[in-house]
């Protein structure tokens, strides 16, 4: 049996936790889909990524109405990727921040990931109609900005390369609570499409001498203490590391992407298979390692149709 493309399988919805890290920091998580971070401040709210539609925001904006009155103003992408920005419009915000490298990637490719996305993850496109269109930041920072939401300082980072060129950080240095984005994953497959693998290990270095005692990752159930912390950055690193050792391995050996596709998948199932998306990432992880390994600087970009295409060589190969 040929495994049904992506995440079209995936039609069940998925239990939705908001809960306090911190005074007024809230996460909100649903069992590995797509996290959604809340700050909020003395006279105004932020909002760390923003679900995949505005539809699918409002139930955001539902959880954060009933802790505060307090505006929405500021709305902060972790990165590019459309499962996590198109539903911005629906928080009304006066500023969308993003990284420089974030910037780049919706001029070059956002119209492409978004209609890759969409078909890979029809669930998390619930109302994909009310999307208005790509999500344009209206503030773009080079390496880092501070926000002060009163007296609340609120440091958005760009630390490096990782799961894409963009990826930001939320840090609230005072409260020790960092919203991570995809650089950090729990009980959820890292995807590594869009990476940088050779840089990505550097940068969780640099994110786990902030010293976090509460984070946020991209996917999977808030971490509340240091050590559970340490446990998603390690946990990361490990899948990373073993993914890249994999593929890098046979690309050495001179072997074809499909050989080593199989091999790596053998050889990660046993500890990762139980992760969310695991079946979803690997035909895309593999990939873009691959690339990397064999020389390839920057990932190619996805297309609905390429997604498809490279799907059917490595899932379908058998069967088809
Ligand atoms: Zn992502």
């Amino acid at each position: 049996m040929s495994r049904s493309f992506a995440s079209q399988a995936d039609l069940a919805d998925k239990a939705i936790t908001f809960e306090e890290l911190g005074p007024g920091l809230y996460a909100y998580t649903a069992e590995g889909d797509p996290n959604t971070g809340v700050v909020i401040g003395d006279d105004s709210v932020l909002v760390v990524d923003t679900q995949a539609t505005p539809v699918m925001a409002e139930d955001v904006i539902a959880r954060i109405r009933g802790v505060t009155d307090k505006p929405i103003k500021h709305v902060v992408l972790s990165h590019y990727h459309a499962v996590r920005v198109l539903g911005a419009s629906a928080y009304g915000a006066d500023n969308t921040i993003a990284s420089r490298g974030t910037y780049e990637l919706i001029v070059e490719r956002g119209q492409q990931d978004y209609d890759s996305e969409a078909g890979r993850f029809p669930r998390l496109f619930r109302a994909v109609e009310s999307i208005p269109g790509l999500t344009w930041p209206t503030v773009v920072f080079e390496r880092e900005l501070t926000l002060f939401l009163g007296k609340r300082e609120v440091r958005i980072q760009h630390l490096g390369r990782g799961h894409t060129k963009g990826d930001t950080v939320v840090w609230l240095p005072e409260e020790k609570v960092l919203f991570a984005g995809d650089l950090v994953e729990y009980g959820a497959t890292p995807y590594t499409g869009d990476a940088y693998l050779k840089d990505w290990p550097e940068t969780l270095a640099r994110l786990r001498v902030l010293g976090a005692e509460a984070l946020v990752p991209g996917r999977g159930a808030a971490l509340k203490t240091a050590e559970e912390v340490e446990a998603g950055i390690a946990g990361t690193q490990a899948f990373l590391s073993r993914l890249y050792r994999s593929v890098a391995a046979g690309v050495a050996a001179g072997r074809p992407l499909k050989q080593v596709y199989d091999e790596t998948v053998a050889a990660l199932e046993p500890d990762f298979g139980h992760w969310v998306i695991f079946e979803h990432c690997m035909p895309f992880d593999v990939s873009r390692a691959y690339d990397e390994a064999g020389g390839i600087a920057d990932p190619r970009i996805w297309t609905a149709e390429r997604d498809v295409e490279r799907w059917r060589a490595l899932e379908q190969a058998e069967g088809a």
